[in-house]
């Protein structure tokens, strides 16, 4: 399969457009997941602290390797810090641990995860801590980037970037700086296009990867109402009508609305055969008028909103 990539700045190492979202895979199946997923020919893997199986994840990249598939050198691999780890004295620490779970050498990616700063939790404590008792304590975004520089410069992160990041954010990290973000990585999804915020970024030399490409489908089990009172992305008419055309599913074209938008996209699924669905992505093209008529479905329904689960409200 042959995947397209898009460049980063400033290193130059190329990102896959297609990558495999780790988040709410079951500690149990993870390894098999990752490693089907690799099989399937995905070679970005989206992983964090957050999602309690990095360890899981690195014994899927382990086997794919040891079977011949891949190669590190192959794959790319993301991975957050946590809220807890903004510290400059914590971010060293957070990078070390997950690095160690994943059992890699070096990390291709390293995002702060949200610009939010809980209180520390020490390791021993709670791993991965989640949201915990939500506790805030707040540390300078310059603080916490000086931190991920240093990683870059130890060698064992290749780039680095920011998650769930505004403009207003964004130009303050853009302001000082040393080594820029080279990813911002947002919620994007057909009912949230976020359109304004991807041209700014890349307007700034930033590649965009969205996640929860498919909306309310990733929120319906968190028993979000939001996600429940939407029409789901799967049966949406004007998104059916695209997909019977091209003789797609809806979850194809929505990836591939993205990827033409040049969003990288990582869609998450246990299930083997929308896993390879979901990879069979460039075989087909997008004509200008069905990007419009998708570009109009925003709406926008934003749904992974730490108002609604933190009471942070990043977005007000
Ligand atoms: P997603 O949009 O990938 O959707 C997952 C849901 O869609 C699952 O219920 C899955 O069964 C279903 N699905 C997948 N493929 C399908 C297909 N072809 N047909 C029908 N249903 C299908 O959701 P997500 O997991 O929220 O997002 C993807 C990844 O993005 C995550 O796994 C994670 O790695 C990342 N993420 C990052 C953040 C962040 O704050 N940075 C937040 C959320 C997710």
């Amino acid at each position: 399969m042959a995947t397209q990539s898009l460049t980063l700045q400033p290193s130059g190492h190329k990102m896959p457009l297609l990558g495999f979202g780790t988040w709410k895979v079951s500690k149990d199946t993870t390894a098999d997941v990752v490693l089907k997923a690799i099989e399937a020919g995905y070679r970005l893997l989206d992983c964090a602290c957050d999602y309690g199986n990095e360890v899981q994840v690195g014994q899927g990249i382990k086997m794919a390797i040891e079977k011949g598939i891949v190669t590190r050198e192959e794959l790319f691999i993301t991975s957050k810090l946590w809220n807890t780890y903004h510290h400059k004295e914590h971010v060293p620490l957070a990078f070390a641990r997950t690095l160690k779970d994943l059992g890699l050498e070096y990390i291709d990616l390293y995002l702060i995860h949200f610009p939010i700063s809980l209180k520390y939790v020490p390791f021993e404590e709670r791993y991965p801590p989640e949201w915990g008792n939500m506790e805030q304590d707040p540390v300078p975004i310059h603080e916490t980037w000086a931190a991920m520089e240093d990683l870059v410069r130890s060698g064992k992160v290749r780039d680095i970037g920011v998650s769930n990041f505004s403009a207003v954010l964004l130009m303050d990290v853009l302001s000082y700086a040393k080594v820029k973000p080279a990813v911002l990585h947002i919620e994007v999804h057909p009912y949230l296009n976020n359109s304004q915020l991807i041209k700014f970024a890349q307007s700034k030399g930033l590649q965009i990867t969205g996640y929860s490409n498919f909306g309310p489908a990733s929120y319906v089990e968190l028993g979000s109402s939001e996600a429940q009172n939407a029409v789901p992305l799967f049966k949406e008419e004007r998104l059916s009508k695209i997909a019977a055309h091209h003789n797609k599913t809806v979850a194809q074209v929505i990836l591939r609305w993205l990827v033409q938008n040049k969003v990288a996209v990582i869609p998450k699924s246990s299930d083997p055969v929308r896993v390879a669905q979901n990879a069979d992505i460039f075989s087909f093209e997008l004509s200008e008028k069905e990007m419009e008529t998708i570009n109009g479905m925003n709406i926008p329904l934003r749904l992974n909103d730490p108002a609604g689960y933190a009471n942070i409200p990043i977005y007000a």
